[in-house]
C-alpha cells in the first residue's frame, strides 16, 4: 500500500498553490506527475520527494539550496543492511568529529560470529570533506522513501541528517536514490570499513 505522503510548497517564482512534488519513476509531465494512481504500476517509487515544480509557470526548485545547509549538519547516521545481514551503520558527530562505524554478523549463515566496532574522531578538513561529498550527493533532497513493491527483504537502508534548522529521514527498501553509490564509496572512504 501507498502511504501518501505527497506535499510541495507554493512557487516561490509565481506563488501558485498549483505545485507537486517530482516523482522521478514517472515521466516528466504534469499530467502524468499528479496522476497517483499511476503509482501503482511502478515497480519502484520514491514518495516524499524534495523536487518540485510549479504547474502555473513551470517553475522547478528543490528543498534545500548549495552547501549552506550541510554547514549546519550537526548530527548523521547511516544504515544499510539485507535481511539475513550483515549490517552497517555509521554515525558522526559534527560537532566533535566523533564517528563509530559498527556492522553486525549475518545471522542467517552465521558467519562472523563478532561483532566489530571501529572509532575515530575526523579532522577539520576531514569533515569539511564529508560535507562537500553529501552535497555532491545531494543527500539532503533525496526522497523520504524509497520502496520496491512486493518485496519485503533484500537490502534496507536509512540516512539521518539533524542540522540547526532540519530533521531530515531517509529510508528505502530495495530501491535507492541515483547517488547511492557514490555516497556507499563516500561512506566507506570516510570509515575506511565496508559499507554496502
Ligand atoms: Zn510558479
Amino acid at each position: 500500500m501507498i502511504e501518501r505522503i505527497r506535499v510541495a510548497p507554493p512557487c516561490p517564482k509565481c506563488g501558485s498553490k498549483e505545485t507537486y512534488d517530482i516523482i522521478p519513476e514517472l515521466e516528466d509531465d504534469h499530467n502524468v506527475q499528479i496522476d497517483e494512481s499511476l503509482l501503482i504500476g511502478l515497480e519502484e517509487y520514491s514518495l516524499g520527494n524534495a523536487c518540485y515544480a510549479c504547474i502555473a509557470c513551470g517553475h522547478k526548485w528543490k528543498k534545500f539550496r548549495g552547501r549552506r545547509p550541510y554547514l549546519d549538519l550537526e548530527s548523521f547516521k547511516a544504515y544499510v543492511g539485507g535481511f539475513h545481514g550483515p549490517c552497517y551503520t555509521i554515525g558522526i558527530d559534527f560537532r566533535t568529529g566523533e564517528l563509530t562505524w559498527d556492522s553486525e554478523p549475518d545471522s542467517y549463515y552465521e558467519i562472523d560470529v563478532l561483532q566489530n566496532r571501529e572509532e575515530r574522531v575526523l579532522t577539520e578538513s576531514e569533515l569539511d570533506w564529508l560535507r562537500e561529498g553529501l552535497y555532491k550527493c545531494d543527500v539532503l533532497n533525496w526522497a523520504d522513501n524509497y520502496q520496491m513493491f512486493a518485496i519485503m527483504d533484500g537490502t534496507q537502508w536509512n540516512v539521518i541528517l539533524d542540522g540547526e534548522a532540519y530533521h531530515e529521514v531517509k529510508q528505502g527498501s530495495n530501491h535507492f536514490p541515483k547517488q547511492w553509490n557514490r555516497f556507499c564509496k563516500l561512506m566507506e572512504k570516510v570509515s575506511t570499513r565496508s559499507f554496502r
